[in-house]
């Protein structure tokens, strides 16, 4: 069976790769004239560690990425309000790995490569419209942004993987619109500097009107003892403060600094960290409403085409990757309409579920409610927010994201 998967990015390549190894013919489709190595930190939990460990990548992932060792939260005076081990040392049987999005995606491409050949990977292919009609699905290209020029393939199935603007979901929901703006924008940055907490720690401080993230990508240590830590600051500016949606817009330095100026605690430089990086970018955080249906026939979606959720409990790439398994077993045991219905039905409201949750800012509710009842932080943090509550809140969300740890580790092989 020839399967067109129409997107590059994380979920695409995974996908691409999964259905290939499966024995399905693939043909990948991607708008960029080159598959690039963008972006800067991503977070891939065990959930989705595991699916790229069966596919054969967890020792190229492990040597480009940094093992999540605890992830805490913080007050936005440093007081620390949760800490719980991550990945291997939470006693999963998968890491939680750290990784630079364009390192994960050349790994990603290169076993695409090698599983379906260079030539099955077609770039400078903007999808502009798809169709079934008797049992194929004709895919049409414009080629190089040349809206004259245009392309066909023909397949069995046709994904769409092409991210939160995806052309495939425009074409069953012409009405949708833009993404929903959260009115918070991300400002995110790469900084070499000096390893915080544990070295392979990933902190939150904050609330969500203002709030630092930040997580080594690397475990080199250069000659001044520094390693490369991802931050992002995230800043509300309400509804009308949106941006364009582009990966590469670039932040005002100056004005960051001042809004953060006075977040350096004795754990963590925040100053320090978006004084010293190369270049900030600016990006708006958005989502968009959980669908009705994402299957239509022989034709699918995937990833953030299908479910784009706040970038809240580090799900994003993460569900993607959980797609592309799915689909794939789907279509291992049903004909192709009925296996597309299946994966949707297992996938859809397990994502849709994430995305509401993310909307009430999924395990980080605790620094809302922390900063609610002590807005000047606090003596004692259980006068504020019970063990219990606090237990309940985290616990909840990894069985929403299905990464609770006993459900999670008897999936092994
Ligand atoms: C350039 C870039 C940089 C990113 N950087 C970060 C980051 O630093 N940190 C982070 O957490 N997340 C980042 N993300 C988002 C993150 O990778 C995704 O949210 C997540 O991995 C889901 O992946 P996806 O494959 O579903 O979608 P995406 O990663 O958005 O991939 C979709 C792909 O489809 C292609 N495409 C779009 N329209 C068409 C079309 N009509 N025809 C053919 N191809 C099309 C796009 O060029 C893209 O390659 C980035 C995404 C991109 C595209």
């Amino acid at each position: 069976m020839k399967i067109l998967v129409i997107g590059a990015g994380i979920g695409g390549l995974t996908t691409a790769l999964s259905l290939a190894k499966a024995g399905f013919e693939v043909e990948v489709y991607e708008s960029s004239s080159e598959i690039k190595a963008l972006g800067v930190g991503i977070n891939i939990l065990p959930h989705a560690i595991r699916v790229l460990t069966d596919l054969g990548l967890l020792d190229e992932l492990l040597k480009i990425g940094v093992q999540t060792s605890e992830l805490c939260y913080f007050n936005k005076f440093g007081q620390l309000i949760w800490r719980e081990p991550r990945g291997k040392f939470a006693g999963y049987i998968w890491p939680q790995l750290s990784v630079h999005r364009g390192a994960l995606m050349m790994i990603l491409l290169n076993a695409v490569k090698n599983a379906i050949g260079s030539d099955r990977i077609h770039t400078g292919h903007r999808l502009k419209k798809c169709e079934e009609t008797s049992g194929k699905v004709i895919a049409t290209f414009s080629l190089k942004g040349n809206d004259d020029e245009f392309v066909e393939a023909e397949g069995e199935v046709l994904i769409g993987a092409d991210g939160i603007h995806s052309a495939v979901r425009r074409q069953f929901y012409p009405d949708e619109g833009i993404p929903k703006f959260s009115g918070i924008i991300l400002h995110r940055g790469m900084t070499t500097g000096k390893p915080f907490l544990s070295g392979s720690t990933m902190i939150m401080a904050g609330s969500v009107d203002q709030k630092f993230i930040a997580y080594p990508i690397s475990d080199e240590i250069d000659e001044n003892g520094d390693q490369l830590i991802n931050w992002i600051a995230d800043l509300r500016v309400g509804p009308d403060g949106n941006i364009l949606r582009d990966w590469n817009r670039t932040a005002d330095k100056p004005k960051l600094l001042s809004i953060f100026g006075s977040w350096k605690f004795d754990w963590l430089d925040a100053p320090g960290l978006i004084g010293g990086a190369d270049a900030i970018y600016e990006f708006p955080m958005s989502d968009r409403d959980p669908l009705p249906r994402w299957s239509f026939g022989r034709i699918t979606l995937l990833g953030d085409a299908a479910h784009p959720m706040y970038p809240i409990g580090s799900n994003g790439a993460s569900q993607a990757i959980l797609d592309a398994e799915i689909l794939t077993e789907s279509l291992q045991h049903a004909d192709p309409a009925a296996a597309l219905q299946q994966y949707e039905n297992i996938r859809l409201p397990q994502t849709a579920a994430i995305i509401m949750q993310n909307r009430q800012m999924g395990p980080e509710q605790v620094m809302e409610i922390v900063a609610e009842r002590a807005p000047n932080g606090f003596t004692d943090l259980y006068d504020v927010i019970s063990k219990d509550e606090l237990e309940g809140i985290a616990t909840r969300y990894k069985k929403i994201a299905g990464f609770e740890k006993e459900e999670l580790n008897a999936k092994a092989k």
